[in-house]
């Protein structure tokens, strides 16, 4: 057990997963490794509008590990962060959802589509930050309008004029941001009104019960009303059922993201189900 092996340890993996202990420059070599050996995969969730289209999708990453198999993020994005890898792993994941746009772009179905990338504090904080973004861009030659990047609402305790400066010159190079999980920090409303925000994202916790919890219906009516009011699209995460989609247009979100039309697959799973034909 990691407690057992001391202070200077982190448990690696769930206890179900063999409980391996390792330190943490172990785990920066693991996780360094699967990068040089490509074992990072990005898995895309679709998100429909209120006419039922497809408007575009959420890169989310996984690792094929050699011997753990499909790993979810939530078994390693932690110890990237603690790590310093997801730096490395944050700028694979930016440069390979740019290399996916060019690829929707080819296609009638898919042309216009939006790829959503999730973006980590420590992403933001590095001072080569916005020369990152415009890497990625230049190099893949991926169409910045259609790049979006996700934030969460822990971003704004730290240097918010900071992150205001570069989402601003991020944001002029024309790539968009969204707010995710919103409704589960601590944003200050005046920092949400600073930020060049275009969308947020009503976290799924209040999605889920939003038809028989009558408090989760009135936070999902008050994040529409507060997002529109700032000139924000609003799309709910975590739709389920057909239910849920119904009664979250009802209340003019304009935007739908869960389960109910369909899961993250990886993007040629993806491509199958819509038989993508060329231009
Ligand atoms: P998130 O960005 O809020 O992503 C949504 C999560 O909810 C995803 O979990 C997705 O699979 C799951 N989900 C989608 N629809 C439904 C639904 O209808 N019901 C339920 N119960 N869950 C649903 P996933 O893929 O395990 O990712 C978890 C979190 O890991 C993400 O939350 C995000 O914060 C983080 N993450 C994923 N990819 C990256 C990445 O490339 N970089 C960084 N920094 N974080 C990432
Ligand atoms: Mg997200
Ligand atoms: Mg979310
Ligand atoms: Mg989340």
């Amino acid at each position: 057990q990691a407690k057992a092996a001391g202070r200077n340890t982190v448990r690696f993996f769930d206890p179900v997963m063999q409980a391996a202990v390792a330190t943490h420059a172990e785990l920066a070599k693991e996780i360094r490794q699967g990068l040089q050996r490509h074992e990072f995969v990005l898995h895309y969730q679709v998100q429909m509008d209120t006419q039922g289209q497809c408007i575009g999708a959420e890169a989310l990453v996984r690792w094929n590990h050699s011997v753990r198999g499909l790993v979810t993020p939530a078994h390693f994005i932690p110890l990237a962060e603690e790590t310093g890898m997801i730096l490395p792993l944050g700028q694979w994941v930016l440069e390979a959802a740019c290399r996916q746009l060019l690829e929707w772009g080819r296609h009638r179905a898919t042309a216009q589509w939006t790829l959503a990338v999730n973006v980590s504090a420590s992403q933001l904080a590095q001072p080569n930050f916005v020369d990152s973004v415009a890497t990625a861009l230049r190099t893949t030659g991926a169409p910045p309008h259609l790049l979006k990047m996700e934030l969460t609402e822990s971003m704004l305790v730290n240097d918010v004029e900071d992150l205001i400066v570069k989402m601003g010159a991020v944001q002029a190079m024309g790539v968009k941001f969204s707010l995710d999980d919103f409704g589960t920090g601590y944003s200050s409303l005046s920092y949400l009104k600073r930020l060049p925000l275009s969308q947020l994202k009503i976290d799924q916790s209040f999605v889920r019960d939003v038809l028989t919890d009558p408090s989760d219906a009135v936070i999902a009516r008050t994040i529409v009303a507060l997002g529109h009011s700032l000139g924000l699209a609003v799309l709910a995460e975590g739709v389920e059922t057909a239910e849920q989609r119904d009664f979250l247009a009802e209340i003019g979100c304009d935007a739908f993201q869960g389960y109910f039309f369909g899961r993250p697959i990886p993007a040629l799973t993806l491509a199958a189900t819509l038989a993508l034909a060329p231009h």
